[in-house]
């Protein structure tokens, strides 16, 4: 106990949550057991956390015991002929990525930044801009070590009979501690993607946009003016690419180029420069050139750009919200969820609008399914937010849709045992050493 370091201020991405923990840092495997133990003797409950680029509470504990293992970053393993790479843990994915070019590889799935690890990447079951095509990460898991918080560490490979491998993948970090990985990278032609930029003037058109796109692109995603209204409702801008055949594999992904010093005040934010920007953004990309070959950098991470970029929502942060819903539902669904944000005016800029494919995610609580992902940021504004947040609520439950784990700050009982009927099965394998700021919010039905 004696290891874990007392810190009140560690905070969410979003910074909806600011919270007293009691962390400690490993820097070696042999070192870590002990350390759950002595954290489990002291009554500690616990939590492993990596590069903490979860937005909402589910990579805090509340007054337990962090994990912080991103000193577990080692290289074990990595076999050219096959892809398949074994690493600790806490390794980013910054530094997977270098490995990887070296070699002609590539990440198989990856998030909007980089600055994620591959145990915090496998317990959110991670998706990309390629998920019609490789689905979830999970998909690429070709074996776990999981450490118990009894002391026990467990080789588990994707065809394991107990269930632990599919509760694992996905599972928020309740299972254990995953200590290494391994995971089958891609061989990529060039780092440079061909890319194309088209404008849609509604979810109509982006429906038959992400339909076409899907056979010929690998990537393929939107941004959605969520404060249009009326004629422009849903318009916004559609960008899909592949990796060139022909371009260079070029090693350096670069650093950040600016940096957001401190928070933001709070009435930078409001709804006239929401929708200024928004508007601004629409017209510019509606006339920016359509097709154009753009550097690995700026196409998977453009946020990574700016460090600190979620100060910008000042002290108060901002909630992320997620959802999925089924292709049944999906073009009603975003269309009502659009219209409330818009009624509401309380709009974000960064508006993300998704189809999924149908590959099944390998995990009891993944995320991803077949149908349409709206991702939106709101900033923090107190209860107006939270009533807006209620109503499209509603949307997705009516849709038969869910939410995002990863991304939520608020997600109320009903809604998560709606979206995630396999959580009772997922329940049977929680370590009960391990909680979550999340998980206490809604383990108890
Ligand atoms: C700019 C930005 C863009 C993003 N884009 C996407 C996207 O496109 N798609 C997507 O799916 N997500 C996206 N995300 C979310 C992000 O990919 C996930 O939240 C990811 O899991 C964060 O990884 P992390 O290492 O920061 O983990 P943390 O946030 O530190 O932890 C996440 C979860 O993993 C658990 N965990 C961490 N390490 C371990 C371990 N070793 N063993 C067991 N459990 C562990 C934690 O307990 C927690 O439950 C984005 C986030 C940001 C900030």
């Amino acid at each position: 106990m004696s290891n874990f370091q007392y810190a009140d201020d560690i905070r969410s991405w979003g910074g909806v949550l600011q919270a007293k923990h009691h962390v400690v840092a490993p820097a070696w495997r042999d070192e870590l057991t002990s350390l759950v133990l002595a954290g489990r003797s002291a009554n500690l409950s616990l939590l492993a956390s990596g590069l903490r680029r979860s937005y909402g509470v589910s990579g805090l504990n509340p007054f337990g015991g962090l994990i912080d293992m991103t000193g577990l970053d080692r290289i074990i393993a990595f076999d050219h002929a096959t892809g398949i790479l074994s690493a600790e843990a806490g390794i980013s994915f910054a530094a997977l990525i270098e490995f990887a070019l070296t070699r002609g590889f590539f990440l198989p799935v990856t998030p909007g930044t980089r600055f994620v690890t591959l145990g915090g990447a496998i317990a959110n079951d991670i998706h990309g801009k390629n998920h019609h095509r490789n689905g979830t990460l999970g998909r690429w898991i070709r074996g776990i070590h999981l450490l118990r918080t009894d002391g026990r560490e467990i080789e588990l490979t994707t065809d394991d009979p107990t269930g632990l491998f599919a509760a694992t993948v996905g599972g928020l970090g309740l299972t254990g501690i995953i200590t290494r990985a391994k995971i089958e990278l891609v061989p990529i032609t060039s780092t440079v993607l061909d890319t194309e930029t088209i404008a849609f003037a509604n979810l109509d058109d982006f429906f038959a946009l992400a339909a076409e796109s899907e056979a010929a692109f690998e990537y393929t995603v939107a941004w959605v003016d969520c404060l249009a209204t009326g004629a422009d409702l849903g318009r916004g801008i559609f960008m899909r690419g592949n990796h060139a055949q022909f371009g260079p594999i070029d090693m350096k992904l670069g650093g950040p180029r600016f940096k957001v010093p401190v928070p933001f005040p709070g009435f930078v934010l409001n709804r006239y420069s929401v929708r200024a920007f928004n508007a601004f953004y629409f017209w510019h990309k509606s006339h920016a050139r359509r097709k154009a070959a753009i550097p690995l950098a700026p196409f998977f991470y453009p946020l990574d750009g700016i460090a600190n970029w979620n100060l910008i929502y000042g002290r108060r942060g901002m909630y992320q919200y997620q959802s999925a819903v089924p292709p049944q539902s999906q073009v009603q669904a975003t269309r009502e969820m659009l219209q409330a944000i818009s009624a509401s005016g309380l709009g974000s800029f960064l508006s993300v609008l998704k189809t999924f494919g149908s590959l099944p995610s390998p995990g009891l609580l993944s995320f991803p399914c077949e149908g349409t992902t709206l991702a939106l940021d709101f900033p923090n504004q107190g209860v107006v937010t939270l009533r807006l947040m209620d109503r499209l609520d509603e949307i997705v439950l009516r849709a038969g849709g869910r939410l995002y784990p990863a991304k939520d700050g608020r997600m109320s009982v009903k809604i998560f045992h709606a979206g995630y009927p396999q959580a009772p099965e997922f329940m049977k394998h929680v370590d009960p050493g391990l909680s979550s700021a999340f998980w206490e919010s809604i383990k108890n039905d």
